[in-house]
């Protein structure tokens, strides 16, 4: 994806020290790319709908028609967001991926039940 200017503007962090709130980084080869406040904003926003979608109460949801296709838009997003996640991170990510956001659990019970330390978990 080729990312622009005025599509990480909205997405960067205003007071982030790399790329001053503009969302893009000069590379190696000096080519501009997203930098990682863009990124985490993008997390940030998947995981709000996410959570949204997945809380929300069953008799809620309901089916769209969209052209000639029926669908589960909450469903799907939330099966979508899962296989992501299992597909882009690593085992050990994902392990802290779902204990610390799916599940809720902060950085010490996550730390005690990995079996690893504070800047290793945060790293
Ligand atoms: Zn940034």
């Amino acid at each position: 994806m080729e990312w622009t200017r005025s599509e990480t503007l909205a997405l960067a962090a205003n007071s982030c020290t790399y790329c001053h709130g503009l969302g893009l980084r000069t590379g190696r080869k000096n080519n501009e790319k997203p930098c990682l406040c863009v990124f985490r904003s993008v997390f940030r926003i998947c995981l709000t709908r996410f959570r949204f979608c997945f809380e929300r109460e069953k008799n809620k949801t309901g089916v769209t028609l969209e052209g000639n296709v029926w669908s589960r838009k909450n469903e799907e997003f939330v099966a979508d967001f899962l296989m992501v996640t299992r597909r882009a991170l690593s085992e050990e990510d994902w392990k802290i991926f779902n204990y610390h956001f799916l599940l809720g659990a902060d950085w010490r019970l996550c730390s005690k039940k990995l079996n690893m330390d504070r800047g290793t978990f945060f790293h």
